[in-house]
């Protein structure tokens, strides 16, 4: 097969192997490979909850469309103030929804509420707390209480008509949500949903529902990835399990090809005799590479295949439950978000206590399963949850952070400082 089907990435590879890529020269491979998708669709506002955002979002209006009381209290002129405190008569009321439509002269001011608009003649708002001897409809203002423009908010300072409200790509929140509510738009255009098909392959599993036969196991990645795939906003398509074998697996890849934007398979990719997958990638397109130093999820493999006209990104993740979520959420993820025009998660690690001594080899990324504490003093502890086999799912789901052992790191002290990724927001 041609290596047409994929940019040339020699100079990312250089001085690496292939067999044993670091984590960070992986990423930037698959980051090149990627060109992202175009299609777009229009939907209803709420139904935007997490999809990018197709182009920049032009503000319509003013927001707030007019100048508004940021308090309960009374505007007025701040040309009335003096250096000795001041008594103005209060000539009517204004809130929210409800102006106060006449013009305010000097020495007089209005009783005014919360986002109502601001009347005529006034330009500043003091709190009712602020002001004192409230008889014979007359308030007084001390002097130094305040200061010309205080409690308005302005027209326009939030949002200008004709500004950039949210930019094309935005992974679409719901504060996003609702600041493009406040400019009264009820449709708006997002990617479509990158269509990705996910199979399992192994003699040994079972789909639940099936009697799980001597030396079987029940299949869980397809239930992780298709929940990890819905979170990350791509419309999932579950092609089943599929045995160990070539026929099968060429099959499938094949169907999955024409039907997916990208193609995630799990297991076969280690070098067992039974391990078809890396095998069968090879024969319908392009592999890039096939190991990565990295624990767990050493075997992974990523290419592009072609059938019918038809061409997906394929990830060969391995069969082992915690190597698939560790590959996905390091390598996969970001190649989805790339497709869907928007920018990868933030990675953002904190830096933690290690509360044990950790064994780790230089020359690999370990992502070990771990919780996050704070101790009496407010330090914050981090504490593996135990046994850190690959296939030990129960780690992932006692979890609440990764403890990221770096490339060149070596073996860990207890309370020596190490990196830290949570969890919440990004799994
Ligand atoms: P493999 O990568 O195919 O050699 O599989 C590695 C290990 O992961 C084996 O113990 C498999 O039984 C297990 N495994 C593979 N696929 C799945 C799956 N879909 N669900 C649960 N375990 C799996
Ligand atoms: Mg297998």
């Amino acid at each position: 097969m041609s290596l047409s089907l994929l940019p040339n990435v020699s100079d990312l590879l250089t001085g690496h192997d292939t067999q044993d890529l670091p984590v960070e020269v992986a990423q930037q491979i698959i980051a090149r490979c990627i060109t992202p998708i175009s299609d777009t669709e229009a939907l209803p506002l709420k139904q935007t909850l997490g999809r990018v955002l197709a182009h920049d979002l032009i503000s319509p209006i003013n927001v707030p469309s007019y100048d508004n009381s940021a308090m309960d209290g009374y505007a007025f002129n701040a040309a009335d103030l003096s250096d000795k405190s001041v008594r103005l008569t209060v000539v009517g009321r204004a809130y929210a929804g409800h102006p106060y439509l006449a013009q305010v002269d000097a020495g007089q001011c209005v009783r005014i509420m919360t986002g109502a608009t601001i009347p005529r003649g006034c330009d500043t708002v003091i709190a009712q707390e602020h002001v004192s001897d409230t008889s014979d409809n007359q308030i007084t203002i001390s002097s130094g209480k305040i200061s010309s423009g205080d409690n308005r908010r302005l027209a326009g300072e939030d949002l200008r008509t004709g500004s950039v409200a949210l930019h094309k790509g935005k992974r679409l929140t719901p504060a996003d949500i609702g600041l493009i509510a406040s400019l009264g738009i009820a449709e708006i255009s997002v990617v479509r949903r990158l269509r990705v098909a996910f199979f399992s392959t192994g003699d040994e599993l079972r789909s639940i529902g099936q009697t799980l036969d001597e030396g079987c196991v029940y299949d869980s990645n397809r239930y992780t990835l298709h929940c990890m795939l819905v979170r990350a906003q791509c419309e999932p398509i579950d092609m089943g399990v599929v045995k160990d074998d070539p026929a099968s697996l060429e099959a499938t890849l094949r169907e999955a090809c024409t039907k997916a934007d990208v193609i995630i398979t799990t297991g076969g990719v280690s070098a067992g005799d039974a391990d078809y997958t890396r095998q069968m990638m090879n024969r319908l397109g392009d592999v890039l590479f096939c190991k990565i130093a990295m624990r767990p999820g050493r075997p992974m493999a990523f290419g592009k295949i072609q059938c019918n006209g038809h061409s997906a990104l394929l990830f060969g993740l391995p069969g082992n439950p915690v190597a698939v979520m560790a590959t996905f959420y390091f390598l996969a993820r970001d190649a989805i978000y790339r497709l869907m025009g928007t920018s990868p998660h933030s990675q953002t690690l904190l830096t933690a206590a290690s509360n044990q001594a950790i064994r780790k080899k230089p020359g690999r990324t370990e992502y070990q399963r771990a919780i996050l504490s704070t101790d009496s003093d407010g330090k914050q502890l981090v504490t593996l949850t135990g046994a850190q086999g690959s296939g030990i799912l129960s780690s992932m789901s006692e979890a609440n952070c990764m403890l990221v052992l770096h490339h060149h790191q070596g073996d860990i002290s207890a309370g020596d400082p190490v990196s830290v990724l949570p969890f919440d927001g990004f799994i």
